[in-house]
């Protein structure tokens, strides 16, 4: 397997959109899909007053069909999106991948597409209105990953590619672990905003009450990064990273391209 880490939105504060492109032996994998081709060219009817608040910084060129072009592939080939959560600033590239099948999770679909009165600003349902190929994921087996819960065999991508609830953020957010060749990678979404909520999530998570969209939910996104912390100080080959942090998809770019997989 061959990880590219994309930046498909960044946005405020110098702040990234980190999606991964997987190239398998027969599939093409997206992680997350950031902004898209249709966010860039109608702003206002896709994003809506959002667009202002995270100042944006996408153009044509930091669409993930871009980056995917660039590395030679088209568009179709992307066989698979694997969500983190359906908020508008993951969920704005499906438009570009009409074929792909969109691996999401059971509750964030549901929430998504009938959000409670709270929950209606972060989804944007013009980013789906082309009737996305759900194929959705459920959790409540016995599957787990690492002592966590987990949801594994996503239904033709195998054994290294599975989601990890990590409700909080969303009513269905989950991470998006995969096996490479040197270790875990754990895309956490917002499960947590920067790897310094991992260093001491006690304290910095309890005060960000971040996009949660009650305190439960909060306390429930505390108790998941906690149990994140944990376990990435416990195995060294497992690397947890969130979505919209910098320096994480700055050490990953060059760890990949260190290690020999390929980069862009
Ligand atoms: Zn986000």
């Amino acid at each position: 397997m061959r990880v590219h880490h994309l930046d498909c939105g960044p946005m405020i504060g110098g702040l990234v959109d980190h999606c991964l492109l997987l190239e398998t032996e027969h599939r093409l994998i997206l992680v997350d899909t950031g902004f898209g081709t249709d966010d860039v060219t109608v702003p206002a009817r896709r994003l809506g007053a959002a667009r202002h608040l995270l100042r944006l910084r996408i153009d044509h060129d930091t669409t993930a069909r871009a980056q995917v072009e660039r590395l030679g592939y088209r568009a179709a080939d992307v066989s698979d999106i694997v969500l983190t959560h359906l908020d508008f600033d993951h969920a704005g590239g499906l438009t570009d991948f009409p074929d792909a099948r969109i691996h999401v999770h059971g509750p964030e679909l549901r929430a998504a597409l009938a959000p409670h009165r709270r929950e209606r600003p972060r989804y944007r349902p013009v980013q789906w209105a082309h009737g996305p190929r759900w194929v959705v994921n459920e959790a409540g087996g016995s599957d787990t990953w690492l002592g966590l819960d987990a949801v594994r065999e996503l239904p033709g991508l195998g054994d290294d590619i599975l989601v990890v609830p990590l409700y909080g953020h969303t009513r269905g957010h989950v991470g998006v672990a995969v096996n490479t060749p040197t270790g875990w990678l754990l895309h956490a979404g917002d499960a947590f905003l920067n790897r310094r909520d991992l260093d001491s999530a006690v304290r910095r998570v309890a005060m960000s009450a971040y996009g949660d969209p009650s305190p439960r939910a909060a306390l429930t996104r505390w108790h998941n990064t906690r149990a994140l912390a944990d376990l990435a100080r416990r195995d060294p080959r497992l690397t947890v990273f969130s979505s919209h942090d910098p320096v994480m998809l700055t050490t990953l770019r060059e760890r990949a391209a260190g290690s020999g997989i390929r980069e862009m």
